[in-house]
């Protein structure tokens, strides 16, 4: 019975989980590759049109498009995994149907994009690690071909999806005992969610962008981790950074207040955010996410040199 009412509650909850992101993945990335000489080598990659098949589903609406390159130009790898590693942001997994439990994470987006380790893994919501294989998949079918600017974009996909399930709301959505005190009151747990996930959002892209050291020096010394399969790594991934949810979230009604949890819309006073004001709270604060994110940029790293091992045999092989 006690399972049955928090598996009710966990429902009604996670119908109306908006969607959790990383910020920045783009600026993230771009500090990240700079570590990366060898990918300077792939500097002069033909643009070439789309000629893949591809059965999984896209929502109807999404066009495939050259984010400032036309095909028959030149550019760098660089620029074509910093350019399209947000592109499965931009709309190609919204409105189409997977599954009859993504209302469960926010709509189709949010099920391609999370992985929701609930009961310790027996019930899970979500496809982030399937997509970054199913990308890796296709990354791999164009380098084959010799289509290295397909296989470097496909690659960036991947990345995406395995850079969104190290982010810890992404891997467990909200402490349960907020879920089960603020169920009677679903417009206040519905704002609750959302105030956590945009707060967050917001002040890890003020740090990333503005370039607070402590930030830009974790994404440059994390140390990478080793990816062998971009699926299982995912997964890994998920269950890694959904133990940093909880504190985080603790941390964000301490470090912003009460209101985080109580106003609707709630917007953090930007001196919070500024990195002139430092306290032993912000301290905290600031050391669970770098703690979460230098596992995003310990995964981005191992997988580059995954992608490098791959590139490396296969051009031997040729
Ligand atoms: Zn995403």
């Amino acid at each position: 019975m006690k399972k049955r009412i928090i598996l009710t509650v966990l429902i009604l909850f996670l119908f109306i989980t908006p969607l959790f992101s990383w910020s920045a993945h783009k600026e993230m990335t771009e500090i990240i590759l700079k570590q990366f000489p060898w990918l300077q080598k792939y500097n002069k990659i033909k643009v070439t049109p789309y000629t893949y098949t591809d059965n999984s589903l896209y929502n109807p609406s999404y066009a495939i498009t050259y984010r400032g390159e036309k095909i028959g130009d030149e550019i760098s790898a660089i620029t074509i995994i910093t350019r399209y590693v947000e592109e499965p942001d931009k709309g190609m997994d919204e409105n189409i149907n997977i599954s009859s439990m993504q209302k469960l994470t926010g709509g189709s987006s949010g099920w391609r994009h999370m992985y929701f380790i609930t009961f310790q893994g027996l019930w899970i919501l979500g496809e982030a690690p399937k997509r970054a294989l199913h990308f890796w998949n296709l990354a791999r079918e164009a380098f084959m071909k010799g289509d290295y600017y397909w296989g470097f974009r496909f690659f960036a996909y991947s990345l995406h999806y395995l850079q969104d399930v190290s982010m810890p709301f992404h891997a467990y959505p909200m402490p349960l005992k907020n879920v089960v005190l603020g169920i009677f009151n679903l417009d206040k747990l519905i704002s609750q969610g959302e105030n956590h996930h945009y707060t967050l959002e917001d002040y890890q892209e003020y740090q990333i962008k503005n370039g607070n050291p402590k930030y830009i020096k974790v994404l440059k010394e994390a140390k990478p981790l080793e990816v062998k399969n971009p699926e299982e790594s995912a997964k890994k991934a998920a269950w890694i950074s959904r133990d940093f949810m909880g504190e985080l979230w603790n941390l964000q009604v301490k470090y912003y207040g009460p209101d985080i949890n109580n106003k609707k819309n709630f917007k953090a006073d930007p001196k919070l955010f500024s990195f002139e004001n430092y306290s032993p709270l912000r301290e905290e604060y600031d050391n669970i996410i770098l703690q979460a994110l230098e596992f995003c940029a310990g995964w981005t790293k191992g997988y580059i040199i995954f992608l490098k091992d791959f590139l490396d045999k296969m051009e031997e092989i040729k």
